[in-house]
């Protein structure tokens, strides 16, 4: 027992010290592109790295990852830290120690992009969830419109008493009804009602599932709107502009993101793993703005809710401006 709390302790006084970067050594190296005697781990003159040796698989898996911008300025290291201590890394990361991580937003889109390739079937199971879940949006619409169809029924009879290509009179406007093939579908003046928000809806989502990294990125801009309202006043990092705050935001997601692509890999398409990236999205805003895990998850929930009810409103106002402009200008 004292021992596993000796060892937590540590554990804790790792997660909160600042990486380190090892001390310079004594050694003095000689460039091997320009000939320049020098101390440290890189060239001053030309740049190139002291520890260039003898090509090792090592060295060539480096460069190898770094066709796609990896395998430099720490990524392992990044994903460690933000496995394990990610709001002391994000800290740090704000006070300036940026060689020492991977970029916030290059790990963004390469996450997220890693993702996509693991959720279309680089999983144990080879299974392809993204056009799984692309069915089941399908799906669901064509249930949503089958009620929308019921709901308009009654004032679709009148328009079926209309001829094709007939004109009727509504409100004293004059209305060109034209029916097409399908026989759900009525256009008036030239456009098509009923159907027409199932199928934006439908649209939507397609296109959400179609382009995750710049909805994910949409999402975060929205969400940390009213996060940042709520966070701003914190002990840790009184005075932190968006800006900064939108950095630790990427990471958080950096975090979650990790997390999808192991769980993805091993369980395609379990409801759980965003379960577990939601929780875990809590530990670094709690380690990085010091509240307790309580009131780290009341602001986070309050957050969501205020998106809602602007959602709501938002809504609201665009039904009533739809309303107006069937009812006064069509
Ligand atoms: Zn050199």
């Amino acid at each position: 027992m004292e021992q596993l709390r000796d060892k937590y302790e540590s554990f804790k006084a790792w997660q909160e010290q600042p990486h380190q970067v090892m001390p310079l050594s004594a050694e003095k190296h000689v460039c091997a592109t320009c000939g320049t005697e020098f101390h440290g781990n890189y060239c001053p003159r030309c740049g190139q790295r002291a520890t260039i040796g003898r090509y090792s698989f090592k060295s060539a898996f480096l460069l190898f990852l770094d066709v796609w911008g990896l395998g430099n300025r720490g990524m392992f290291r990044s994903i460690r830290d933000l496995l394990l201590r990610p709001g002391y890394m994000i800290r740090d990361y704000l006070n300036g120690m940026q060689m020492a991580y991977f970029p916030p937003f290059k790990m963004f889109f390469l996450g997220i992009a890693l993702l996509v390739f693991v959720q279309s079937g680089l999983n144990i199971r080879m299974e392809n969830v993204i056009s799984n879940s692309k069915e089941v949006i399908s799906q669901s619409l064509d249930e949503t419109s089958d009620n929308i169809n019921k709901i308009d029924k009654v004032e679709k009879k009148s328009f079926d008493k209309a001829a094709i290509n007939d004109t009727i009179n509504i409100n004293g406007k004059k209305l060109a009804i034209e029916k097409t093939e399908k026989s759900d579908q009525i256009r008036v003046n030239g456009k098509y009602y009923g159907l027409k928000f199932a199928e934006i809806l439908q649209k939507f989502f397609r296109w959400i599932v179609d382009n995750q990294t710049v909805a994910q990125f949409l999402w975060l801009l929205v969400l940390s709107a009213p996060m940042y309202f709520l966070f701003r006043h914190n002990k840790k990092i009184p005075d932190i502009h968006y800006s900064e705050f939108f950095v630790s935001m990427v990471y958080i997601t950096n975090l979650m993101t990790i997390i999808s692509i192991i769980g993805e890999f091993f369980s395609p398409g379990n409801a759980m793993i965003d379960i577990i990236g939601g929780a875990a999205s809590i530990v670094p805003l709690k380690q990085l703005y010091g509240y307790s895990y309580k009131r780290t998850f009341f602001k986070v929930a309050l957050s969501f809710m205020i998106l809602i009810i602007l959602a709501i409103i938002l809504a609201a106002i665009f039904a009533g401006l739809a309303y107006l402009y069937v009812r006064y200008i069509l």
